[in-house]
């Protein structure tokens, strides 16, 4: 039986480094010889998948490239809250790894490249060597419909604040222009002009590889294969892929807090009785908007968990921590959080989200009902598949796509009502009934004979065929 040969290069960012990991230790369970080209700044975050696919037939191996250009802006930017200024500049030194990464294919010669679709050149160097080149987005097939539609017929309304309806898609979804993408401006030339080479590179790629499973969105897998006609294979939920609380503890960053501190809290509360509440990595939150949240924490009859960056407490009412701790209410985890394992405990009932798509997978394989708090990036269609189409999620109402990245202006009480509605015993219960039910696909998806399964084996029968030629 022949063996490809799967180069994988993630973006150097936690929410596509993290899936894309999880891709790999899926490619090395099914035999494929799997290697991870990524930068020295970025090599650490890949140790523990490697680690975990050691006792395999071919243990996925790491190749490292320079990155001069870009070695002091990683170093300043530890947190990854993305300025703008810094945004270009990042984007401007990406393009100096292209030619490393052909070195590194000429030399290794592989079968097939799996690219981030921040690297369009991968498809030239793809087409030169002769080996399929495909892309990975970081979103589900919703957001790809979605994107696509609005790029082909664009918005039909002049307001900003008219709702219109997404056209030619399965359901009736409706957005408003303040709520789409807007790259407007010198600050952003950059990253549009890497965007507009994305989809030019997506429209040439052999295919995509897509962390979702049939399941969850039907409709839009055949919508993006038979619509938009791009071969595309689901493989997801990547993050499943980890079972042990182990695994779970340590995705991206070692956690901040202490296993047993977190467990212990968790298991002294009751089923579903508890909030998590994150944005993400990328996200900033406003002093104001912090200060609101606390307010909204506070007064509503839940638990919570709620992840702040280190250096926001500041923002936080006076004495709103030492109080929340002392009743046992909330947990405040200040850094980085075992998110999976989080969302994995059963007192875990409800998820205040920034809509990135690896929390909103993550929360649908956790089984919560979902408080739809989209920023940035595609995050409104995301939202729009957890509250319109997927019915397990609500609103948190009338908020703008942020071109600062910044999460603002939502008040204490919309949050609170929000809140209560997802957590409640009447239409949050029908939603976490519904929650549960694509845990339970989630989980099948992966299993041997599942749809994710069956679908990454048609991926690594389409790349063998390829390469026998
Ligand atoms: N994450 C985590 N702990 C944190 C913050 C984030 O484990 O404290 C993980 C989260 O589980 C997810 C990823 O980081 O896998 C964030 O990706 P997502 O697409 O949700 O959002 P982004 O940060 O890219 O906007």
């Amino acid at each position: 039986m022949i063996t490809c040969h799967v180069v994988l290069l993630p973006f150097m960012a936690y929410g596509h480094m993290i899936p894309m990991a999880d891709m790999a230790v899926l490619f090395a369970s099914r035999g494929l010889q799997t290697t991870i080209v990524t930068t020295p700044s970025s090599a650490h975050q890949f140790t523990k998948p490697i680690q975990k696919t050691v006792d395999y037939t071919h243990p996925i191996t790491l190749h490292i490239i320079d990155f001069k250009a870009g070695s002091s802006l990683v170093t300043d930017n530890k947190d990854q809250t993305v300025a703008n200024e810094y945004l270009t500049k990042f984007m401007e030194a990406i393009s100096t790894l292209q030619e490393p990464f052909e070195q590194f294919i000429e030399q290794y010669q592989p079968d097939c490249i799996v690219s981030d679709m921040f690297f369009p050149w991968t498809v030239d160097i793809a087409a030169k060597f002769n080996i399929p080149r495909i892309l990975f987005n970081g979103t589900g097939f919703f957001a790809q419909c979605a994107f696509e539609a609005i790029r082909v017929y664009g918005p039909t309304v002049s307001s900003d604040t008219e709702p219109f309806v997404v056209p030619h898609l399965p359901h009736e979804i409706k957005l408003t222009k303040k709520q789409l993408p807007q790259f407007e401006g010198e600050e952003f030339k950059v990253f549009l002009k890497v965007l507009m080479q994305a989809a030019e590179a997506e429209a040439k790629s052999y295919g995509v590889i897509i962390n979702s499973f049939y399941e969850l969105e039907p409709e839009y897998v055949r919508h993006y294969r038979e619509v938009v006609k791009r071969k595309a294979w689901h493989v997801g939920p990547v993050s499943l892929c980890s079972k042990s609380t182990e695994d779970k503890l340590e995705r991206g960053k070692k956690s901040s807090i202490d296993e047993d501190v977190c467990l212990k809290w968790l298991e002294s509360k009751p089923h579903g009785s508890v909030i998590y509440v994150s944005f993400g990595t990328i996200v900033k939150v406003t002093s104001s908007q912090m200060y609101e949240i606390a307010m909204a924490l506070e007064a509503c009859d839940v638990n919570f968990v709620w992840v702040v960056k280190n250096d926001q407490e500041t923002s936080m009412p006076e004495g709103f921590e030492a109080r929340v701790e002392a009743k046992g209410k909330g947990l405040i985890i200040k850094g980085w959080a075992p998110q999976v394992l989080i969302l994995d405990h059963e007192s875990v009932g409800g998820f205040v989200t920034h809509c990135g798509w690896n929390s909103v997978l993550e929360g649908v394989s956790g089984g919560v009902a979902m408080v739809a708090w989209p920023v940035m990036a595609e995050q409104f269609y995301n939202a729009k598949l957890v509250t319109d189409v997927l019915q397990i999620g609500v609103s948190i109402g009338d908020v703008e796509w942020s071109a600062a990245s910044t999460c603002d202006g939502v008040k204490r009480e919309v949050i609170e009502s929000a809140v209560a509605r997802v957590m409640g015993v009447e239409e949050g219960e029908d939603m976490r009934i519904r929650a549960r039910e694509l845990k339970e696909k989630a989980n099948t998806a992966i299993e041997k004979g599942g749809s994710s399964y069956s679908d990454l084996t048609a991926f690594i029968e389409n790349i063998t065929t390829f390469k026998s030629g």
